[in-house]
């Protein structure tokens, strides 16, 4: 794969105020493919002096951009969709050969990313005010809906590509301009989408691209009065601290933290598509998902053939390089990934699980320089052990049992989190009143595939603040202004 462009060529550059260029200190950091654990890539390290040019750029653009007609803002944005849609193929290689995932999903995550740019670029053109009849007959009242201003945001690894479409197409639709720093560990995705969008000419300074030194950069975007708005996806702990900083300017933030999805399987349910749906959900992205099912509480009386039918999924699943054809689960992101899914399957067998499938790392020839862990199948399981609090981000499948309605929904609900929750069932009345009880920001009935552009994407509780897609996905992004004339 060709995969320095002529702007990249000794290292991968930030992109600010429609320049590309390498930090004032000259630092770099190094980006891995997680499958061979080679670097694949040196990327400029940007620190607190590129963050401030970044975000002064952005301030600078704000009060032109924001006054541009949403269709025009719309037009680019049609382009940038079709550009992405041009180069799928490459985008989707960047992916995987950085984050690790097969190259099918990978290909699903940029078709998803560019849903969200062309939606955001159809909701550019809905945005309403509102006129409201006063008290007063000599009044006129008036709410008009304005960009926030500049808006900084943090992205994920996991989804280097969808995230931030998630963020950046909303942003720019509703008038804003953007800072963003996505991880460190899937830099060479950004780097491509914001080739993709200066070749479509958003005028300099509406989007920026800085990465490198993820407090530094952050620290200057929070206390910097020309960012509004922060908006977020990663852990809980990192959202918390980014809340709290950002109080200090009552900045306004949307968060996308983590989560810990039970899936509810009732004994009516569709036997085979529900092992098909929550096997799905778990292993896409090797279990890396902030919406994966964590807990599988299953219903007594059918324990003994779901965990027989999900065993025989995990024991057909290739594991393997995502760039290979036939991988159905890569590698995780990193050892310390690991280890972490290795120390809570371990913590689950010393209090009493059962390992029927998998339960270590996989170190043979073709996979001992990357970080591959074994889909693995606990049984047994109970509410004190960490993998049913804590997130696993790993392909293992922890199965809990239980007896009736009003219990499994006592023990779903006992997280701090509130992301998303699954209930299977063929039962209606059951599925709207469990669904209901849930006390998460999705719900899945029978659908562990929540993220798409025409839902509202969100958590509640330690999950997070505010909502990615759906119809009211540039809301998050504009402010009311009232206007109220004596005439
Ligand atoms: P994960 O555990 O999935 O890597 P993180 O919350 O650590 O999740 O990271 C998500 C994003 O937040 C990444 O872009 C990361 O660089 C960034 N990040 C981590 N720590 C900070 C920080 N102190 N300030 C700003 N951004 C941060």
């Amino acid at each position: 794969m060709q995969m320095k462009s002529e702007r990249q060529q000794e290292v991968y550059k930030c992109f600010i105020n429609g320049v590309w260029e390498v930090a004032e200190n000259g630092a770099m950091f190094d980006v891995i493919n997680p499958a061979s654990g080679e670097v694949i890539a040196r990327v400029t390290k940007a620190g607190s002096a590129e963050a401030k040019r970044a975000s002064e750029a952005a301030a600078k653009a704000f009060y032109e951009w924001s006054r541009t007609p949403a269709r025009e803002r719309a037009n680019l944005l049609w382009k940038l969709y079709e550009k992405i849609m041009e180069n799928i193929d490459e985008i989707a290689s960047i992916i995987t050969l950085e984050a690790g995932k097969p190259l099918h999903q990978a290909k699903l995550e940029v078709l998803n990313g560019a849903e969200y740019v062309r939606w955001n670029a159809e909701e550019a053109r809905r945005i309403y005010g509102k006129t409201v009849d006063a008290s007063s007959p000599s009044k006129r009242l008036k709410i008009n809906k304005e960009p926030v201003g500049p808006v900084a945001a943090i992205t994920p690894w996991n989804f280097p590509f969808g995230m931030v479409t998630r963020k950046v197409s909303p942003a720019i639709a509703a008038g804003c301009t953007v800072v963003l720093k996505p991880a460190e560990e899937t830099p060479l995705t950004a780097i491509k989408f914001f080739e993709l969008a200066e070749e479509c000419g958003f005028p300099n300074g509406v989007i920026n691209l800085v990465m490198g030194d993820a407090p530094a950069i952050g620290d200057v975007w929070l206390n910097d009065k020309n960012i509004k708005m922060i908006t977020f996806t990663g852990s809980t702990k990192v959202g918390k601290m980014l809340y709290e900083k950002a109080a200090k300017q009552m900045k306004r933030v949307s968060l996308e933290l983590g989560g810990h999805a039970p899936a509810i399987v009732f004994d009516d349910c569709d036997l085979k598509a529900t092992v098909q749906q929550i096997s799905r959900g778990k292993l896409n992205n090797s279990g890396q998902t902030c919406i994966c099912p964590n807990r599988i509480y299953v219903q007594e009386s059918i324990a003994d053939q779901f965990i027989e039918m999900y065993k025989q999924v995990l024991e057909s699943a290739t594991v393997g390089d995502g760039s290979k054809d036939g991988t159905d689960v890569g590698p995780l992101i990193n050892l310390e990934g690991v280890n972490k899914a290795d120390s809570h399957v371990k913590d689950a067998v010393k209090k009493g699980a059962k390992l029927l499938v998998g339960g270590k790392r996989l170190q043979t020839e073709d996979m001992k320089k990357g970080f591959f862990y074994a889909p693995t199948l606990l049984t047994n399981v109970n509410e004190s052990m960490d993998i049913t609090h804590m997130e696993t981000f790993g392909p293992v499948t922890p199965i809990l049992t239980f007896k009736n309605d009003d219990e499994v929904i006592e023990r779903a609900n006992a997280t701090d989190y509130g992301l998303a929750a699954y209930i299977f069932t063929t039962n209606l009345t059951r599925s709207h009143r469990v669904a209901e009880e849930l006390e998460f920001g999705m719900i899945g009935i029978n659908d562990t595939v929540l993220s798409q552009v025409e839902g509202a994407f969100g958590g509640v509780n330690e999950s997070g603040i505010g909502r990615e897609g759906g119809p009211d996905s540039l809301e998050g992004f504009l402010e009311d202004k009232f206007i109220s004339t004596v005439i």
